[in-house]
């Protein structure tokens, strides 16, 4: 399109400087551009009155409109904790509509016995219904459009607190519209436009917003589906040809001391069939000329970390030096634990670089780095800056690759002369269409093999009145020495009341394990990394028998003594976490235990899922069922997949026959013209340039 769309969202009528900032850091939108594509993540009929009655948990993800009045309202707490809770009710029962930030505002506009129409997403807690900075219409005042279809845009607490919240972002897109229309241009050349007879892109984006009619709204979804998809096939498949033609990766021919006195007298164990095939096919990568790209996808707990200790030590017999990024500080820092006690006696020197290394560290590790001392490199996203500069570097592992793009990937080949081997490892079981779209251009290799002796673990669902019965259980894990985590979800919409549950959980526990004969340690986002490594190491070293967390612990930790999670709220984490949270215990040679909480309750979906759980361990059938289950666009659903994925429209799960066709017609096109620089291929060049790895919301690449 052109340079009116990389405006400046400030000057929107209605933005300005300070909701800018927001827009900015909460949704990524920058300009007008990213505004005109922020589409709705569903629609509903904004006709249809709920009420308070016939909510479930089934709605904790979806908005609702009530018409309720107004029992009473008062402000509860001082300063940062402050929050207005007002009680409502339309007969059918009764709701608390809960505002952290704006009370002075709501205050001067809430009236007692007055009736309201409320608009927001329910959620329940210990039966009670809340909603949390929920919008307020007087009624007959409502914003239905003529055909009762409303785009319903994500969005935040902090935007919801500035009027921003679905209904505000609607505004302004209608605002942006108004002027928007004439400087949209043709994504695409009329020949692609007119074989698969897509929607003009203009008709297509006024419709997502606005749409005339279901009809006209299924084609435009399918319009901007096909344009995403496209240009990501686009992109993908002339990487991968032009990374065959290039064939420029380092060779690693030798194996040496280091891998072999590693393996004669260090291994701890029998490497598992499966890990031994994985090795040979990650050397097969090494020791030719080709630069490798490979995907390790391994469940939890298959032991993925010994292959990719392997496979730097291969690197560092061949003088290269390697480095491994964990997604966590709390990863990062165990990841450096275990291989220098796994290496210990080689001489071979493990860094370690995180976001919160001070300053003398970080001065000795990059200089370590830069001389070559230091042969592999463990750390976080902070591997990533500039200033991280290696001797020689020749391997690259990316741990958790769900939680990195494509873009970070892509950043780590500049870091020598030639891009160094790379090797993601992913726990979560990635099936074949998003592998085509997100992978496109990696080789598959995969350990199906868990090692000997684990027990599989036993899992169990319970409701609320099931509480003393757990409690009990807990105590005698304990008292068989075991220890136990406690998990809560933490979701950015629901983030203030997340950390209430949070706060209210650890009371209950340390309530029923008091100190100074229990401990129990607290982990979670908003603390400190020196905080959150004490809270951690107490866990660690046993002296805590509990921890309660948020998520942050999903990924990686390692406490083999840990025989017990128990996952609070368990209906709203998607399978793969659920999967990923169970893999943290297990570990050790006891049986172990998942315990899934929920309310009573449920939707049909949360039933499938938690009864999934129960029945089966294996994550591949979890990650296929997962598929299945996961709705198109559910914002906190994409979220909680852990397979977070920048697609504006597209949904894995649900496009596959759209990837799959946007893929062949890509491929045949690229056939002929590799280098999209005909003419007739101008605009794709520009599609495939704008869904190319360097993007991060960045407009100009429509342009
Ligand atoms: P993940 O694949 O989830 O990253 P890890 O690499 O953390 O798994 O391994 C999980 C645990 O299994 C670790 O404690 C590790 O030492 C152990 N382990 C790995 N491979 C084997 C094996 N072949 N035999 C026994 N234990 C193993
Ligand atoms: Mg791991």
């Amino acid at each position: 399109m052109n340079s009116w769309f990389d405006s400046d969202i400030k000057f929107l009528k209605g933005v300005g400087e300070q909701r800018a900032t927001l827009l900015t850091s909460e949704l990524g939108i920058r300009t007008l551009g990213d505004l005109l594509y922020y589409f709705p993540f569903r629609y509903i009929d904004r006709t249809r009155i709920h009420t308070v009655g016939e909510l479930t948990s089934l709605q904790s993800s979806t908005y609702v409109q009530l018409k309720v009045r107004v029992l009473n309202f008062q402000k509860i707490g001082q300063g940062a904790k402050a929050r207005l809770s007002a009680l409502a009710s339309d007969g059918t029962g009764r709701v608390e509509l809960l505002w952290f930030k704006g009370i002075k505002w709501m205050e001067k506009r809430l009236e007692v016995g007055r009736e309201y129409i409320v608009f927001g997403k329910p959620s329940f807690f210990r039966g009670e219904v809340n909603m949390v900075h929920p919008e307020l219409d007087n009624v007959g005042a409502s914003v239905a459009p003529a055909i009762g279809m409303q785009g319903v845009y994500g969005t935040t607490e902090k935007l919801s607190s500035s009027q921003l919240g679905s209904k505000g972002i609607y505004k302004l897109i209608s605002t942006l519209w108004r002027s928007a229309e004439e400087h949209i241009t043709e994504s695409l050349p009329r020949s692609i436009i007119d074989a698969n007879g897509l929607m003009p892109l203009r008709e297509a984006l006024r419709n997502i917003h606005f749409p005339q009619s279901p009809a006209h709204l299924a084609r435009a979804e399918y319009r901007l589906k096909f344009d995403e998809l496209f240009g990501i096939q686009l992109d993908i498949v002339s990487r991968g040809a032009q990374r065959m033609a290039r064939a420029d990766g380092f060779a690693m021919p030798r194996v040496g001391e280091f891998f072999n006195r590693f393996y004669r007298e260090k291994l701890p164990f029998e490497l598992t069939g499966a890990q031994k095939r994985v090795i040979k096919e990650i050397r097969g990568d090494m020791i030719g000329g080709r630069q490798m790209n490979r995907l390790l996808q391994g469940d939890v707990g298959s032991g993925k970390t010994m292959v990719a200790l392997t496979a730097m030590l291969i690197a560092a017999d061949n003088g290269y030096q390697s480095c491994m990024m964990a997604p966590t500080e709390i990863l990062a820092r165990q990841h450096h634990a275990t291989l220098c006690r796994m290496t210990e006696g080689l001489g071979i020197e493990i860094g370690v670089l995180t976001g919160a290394s001070k300053a003398a560290e970080r001065r000795n590790t990059l200089e370590g780095l830069a001389e070559g001392r230091i042969r592999i490199l463990v750390g976080t996203h902070a591997l990533l800056e500039d200033r991280v500069q290696f001797e020689n570097l020749g391997l690259v592992v990316i741990d958790e690759q769900h939680r990195f793009g494509v873009e970070q990937r892509s950043r780590m080949w500049t870091k020598n002369t030639r891009p160094p081997h790379i090797l993601v490892m992913s726990a979560t079981p990635i099936p074949r269409t998003l592998a085509m779209t997100l992978y496109g251009d990696l080789e598959v290799s995969v350990i199906d093999e868990l090692p000997p002796g684990r027990k599989p673990i036993k899992t169990v669902h319970m409701s609320e009145s099931h509480r003393l019965a757990l409690f009990g259980f807990m105590h005698r894990e304990i008292a068989k020495g075991r220890q136990v985590y406690v998990v809560y979800p933490l979701i950015r919409e629901s983030e203030t009341m997340d950390y209430r549950n949070l706060y209210e959980g650890y009371e209950a526990v340390t309530g029923e394990f008091p100190p100074p004969k229990y401990c129990t340690a607290v982990v979670h986002g908003k603390m400190s990394n020196d905080e959150k490594e004490a809270s951690m190491a107490l866990f660690k070293n046993g002296t805590a028998q509990i921890l309660v967390a948020t998520s942050v612990i999903e990924v990686g930790v390692d406490v083999p003594n840990a025989s017990v999670m128990v996952i609070e709220s368990a209906e709203r984490f998607g399978l793969s976490q659920l999967h990923q949270l169970r893999g943290r215990v297990g570990r050790g040679g006891e049986q172990s235990y998942c315990v899934l909480m929920s309310g009573d309750k449920l939707s049909a979906d949360a039933r499938k899922r938690l009864g999934a759980m129960v029945e089966t361990c294996d994550g591949f059938e979890l990650a296929e069922l997962d598929m299945k289950l996961r709705g198109s666009g559910d914002i906190s659903g994409t979220q909680q997949s852990g397979m977070a994925f920048e697609l504006k429209i597209a949904d894995i799960s649900r496009d596959s026959q759209i990837i799959e066709h946007t893929r062949r017609i890509a491929t045949e096109i690229l056939a002929r013209d590799p280098d999209l620089s005909t003419p007739e291929n101008r605009l794709l060049a520009a599609l495939a340039k704008r869904y190319a790895p360097q993007r991060g919301g960045d407009f100009s690449m429509i342009s």
